[in-house]
């Protein structure tokens, strides 16, 4: 059987890894993966057929022909192909994890250091232990410096993600509620993502740390990573910021080193001012100037449906239908407050992966929204419970229930918040916005 070494042989000639073989590239490495309605084993003949230099496979039954290269199990393979490869690369690769604001604090890195270096960052939101391997084989050697998205959803996974990454700086971007049945309640989230302090202390890298966040200062410090660089609002952070004014749009001050810069983003929610910061924060250790890292900033426009503001021709809306979790579904609704509108609305979706804590999760979120000044709420989903009525509030099991009240509603210049987990797709309602 082949070993790693003479693996990555064939990967130095064939740097290309796919695993679907819908997208065959030529000359590609593919792995026959398997996922829970397929084993791509039986496709890896397909994929060499269709140009594939090499497909990696551990079905012995489909092992015909010199190109077909036999392992034990492919995925592991795949990881520690990643693994072998890293070590190859004497750069510094930032490891980003956090229940929220992951995606949209690595493209903001990503936006400020590619201002002065050679960056690569994980594409979209492939930071699972499939993407976060793939992710890694994608840096070539003209990679400067790297920002790899890790996600998890229980124990043990950004450990098994930082074996891979092998992060020389990390970030937790906050702890929240987020798959909350995966690690077992919040105390679990939090000993979950401080694996990846852990990593850091055991390493002797660098943590960059939101100091305004008590949860991050207390794990960094139990974890005794000895590096720490804080960002926010305290007296001993490197970089200091104060928010301007956020409706819709943030406007800030940053300080660095003495000198204090404004500055503007394309984002709007003040939950993304600690995004923001953290990537000034990392921007300022690898020495950006301000005039990078400002230009950086400005230059980011959305486009993933996390936060974006979007014009329809009747309303301006919030599309933030990209995921929901009760951190940032109460992010949102308190920020949809904040912003200046004479007819605000929140269509909200069910949040999943809760467990045993849905129900109660579910109605904080009712609770809270019925607090603030919202003119309009609409509820979609099986988890959101009538139990709390009132006249603005309006309950629909289903997307397609909600669009048939939605469309009777004729709504023009308001500002309509649209939010609900993955599963829940309320993309389908923007067309009607
Ligand atoms: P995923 O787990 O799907 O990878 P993620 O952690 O990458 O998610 P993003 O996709 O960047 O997160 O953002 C998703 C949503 O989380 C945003 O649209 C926003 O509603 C919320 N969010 C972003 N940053 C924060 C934050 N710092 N605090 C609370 N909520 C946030
Ligand atoms: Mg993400």
């Amino acid at each position: 059987m082949v070993n790693i070494e003479q693996l990555y042989q064939h990967y130095l000639k064939h740097p290309v890894i796919c695993t679907d073989t819908r997208s065959i590239t030529e000359g590609c490495l593919f792995f026959a993966l398997k996922g829970d309605h397929f084993d791509a084993n039986q496709f890896a003949e397909k994929a060499v057929e269709a140009g594939a230099a090499f497909a990696i496979i551990d079905n012995p039954d489909f092992a015909k022909g010199d190109q077909l290269i036999l392992v034990d199990d492919v995925l592991s393979t795949l990881q520690e192909l990643a693994k072998h490869h890293r070590k190859q690369l004497s750069i510094p690769v930032i490891g980003l994890t956090g229940s929220n604001g992951k995606t949209t604090t690595k493209e903001l890195i990503r936006a400020v250091l590619a201002e002065h270096f050679q960056v690569f960052a994980t594409k979209g939101n492939l930071n699972n232990h499939i993407g976060v391997p793939l992710s890694i084989l994608s840096i070539t050697n003209k990679v400067e410096i790297a920002v790899i998205e890790m996600g998890a959803n229980h124990q043990k996974e950004i450990e098994l993600l930082c074996s891979i990454a092998q992060p020389t700086h990390g970030l937790i971007s906050n702890v929240g509620m987020a798959h909350l049945e995966g690690f077992g309640g919040f105390e679990g989230v939090k000993k979950g993502k401080a694996e990846l302090y852990a990593y850091l202390s055991e390493s002797n890298g660098f943590a960059f740390v939101n100091a305004a966040n008590k949860d991050l200062i207390e794990m960094v410090s139990k974890a005794g990573v000895k590096n720490i660089i804080r960002y926010n609002i305290a007296e001993e952070s490197t970089v200091q910021g104060v928010l301007k004014h956020s409706d819709p749009l943030i406007e800030f001050e940053w300080s660095f080193e003495g000198e204090s810069h404004e500055a503007k983003a394309n984002l709007t929610g003040t939950y993304n001012f600690e995004n923001i910061l953290a990537a000034i924060s990392i921007g300022s250790f690898f020495k950006l100037s301000a005039e990078e890292i400002n230009k950086g900033l400005a230059d980011y426009f959305p486009t993933n449906n996390r936060s974006q503001l979007t014009k329809t021709e009747k309303n301006t809306v919030i599309c933030d239908f990209y995921n929901a979790n009760p951190s940032s579904m109460a992010a949102a609704i308190t920020n949809l407050n904040s912003l200046t509108s004479t007819n605000k609305i929140a269509i909200l979706g069910d949040m999943f992966e809760l467990g045993d804590e849905s129900a109660e999760q579910h109605l904080r979120i009712i609770e809270l929204a019925l607090k603030n000044e919202i003119d309009t709420l609409i509820f979609v989903g099986h988890h959101f419970d009538n139990a709390k009525g009132d006249a603005n509030a309006h309950f629909f099991t289903t997307p397609t229930e909600a669009s048939t009240f939605i469309q009777t509603q004729n709504w023009k210049d308001s500002l309509i918040l649209l939010k609900g987990s993955r599963g829940m797709a309320l993309e389908q309602l923007l067309p009607m916005l």
